[in-house]
């Protein structure tokens, strides 16, 4: 029994692995979910889906509280295998709330031949910030791994694991989900246009343009 129980960021961690599932970016246990809970006392905790655990089988009671050391609060399951990775992001990115970690196809497709995934579509960067960049290859699961994540998604809200997958953080759970069925079909779109002789990317204009708004949107507009 734990005196933390977290139910409603339990319950929509819960919902989002089950859309994922439905939607085919994850299949077993492969990829993971985090939220930034709110800070209790002095300490900042973090709701993680466990290691191991089939995402159809997996209930709210499985998932997992961690403390900035990512050791579990009150905890009988093991955090996810890739906790090092949402930490890092969570450290770099203040703005971060949620980070959703996926193998999804086409994104893994891209991710295999150590592409980014260019500026094609408007949508791309206006809510994930521009190009989907690809991140050095790393063993899964370790701090390197988090590091080069953490380092190829700069500012951004994607970024691709080379020979692995797709990492997506946004502000909130439900924008980080979009975010990654959102690449997930640009992925898609971009493997296919270059099947059929070439993606071509969005003028820079509008890129830039684009990227404005994707600032603005997120408090990030000092930045540059
Ligand atoms: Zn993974």
């Amino acid at each position: 029994m734990t005196d933390i129980s977290y139910q409603s960021q339990r319950d929509s961690i819960v919902a989002a692995v089950r859309e994922l599932d439905a939607r085919g970016l994850v299949s077993g246990s492969s990829g993971n979910v985090s939220l930034r809970l709110e800070n209790e006392g002095n300490h900042e905790r973090y709701l993680v889906t466990p290691a191991g655990i089939s995402y159809d089988e997996l209930t709210a009671d499985d998932l997992v509280v961690v403390d900035e050391q990512l050791e579990p609060v009150g905890a009988e399951l093991v955090p996810s295998t890739e906790s090092l990775l949402h930490h890092g992001i969570y450290q770099a990115r203040p703005d971060v709330g949620a980070v959703v970690h996926t193998h999804s196809l086409y994104a893994s497709i891209v991710a295999v031949t150590s592409k980014r995934i260019p500026p094609v579509v408007d949508e791309m960067i206006v809510y994930v910030g521009g190009p989907v960049e690809v991140a050095d290859y790393e063993f899964p699961g370790t701090s390197e791994l988090a590091e080069a994540g953490v380092r190829a998604l700069g500012d951004r809200r994607a970024v691709l694991l080379r020979n692995h997958g797709l990492c997506a953080a946004a502000p909130s759970l439900k924008e980080a989900m979009h975010v990654a069925i959102l690449v997930e079909r640009v992925a898609q779109i971009y493997v296919h246009a270059e099947m059929m002789g070439g993606a071509v990317a969005l003028p820079d204009y509008a890129v830039e343009a684009e990227r404005q708004v994707y600032l603005m949107r997120s408090g990030l507009a000092d930045s540059e």
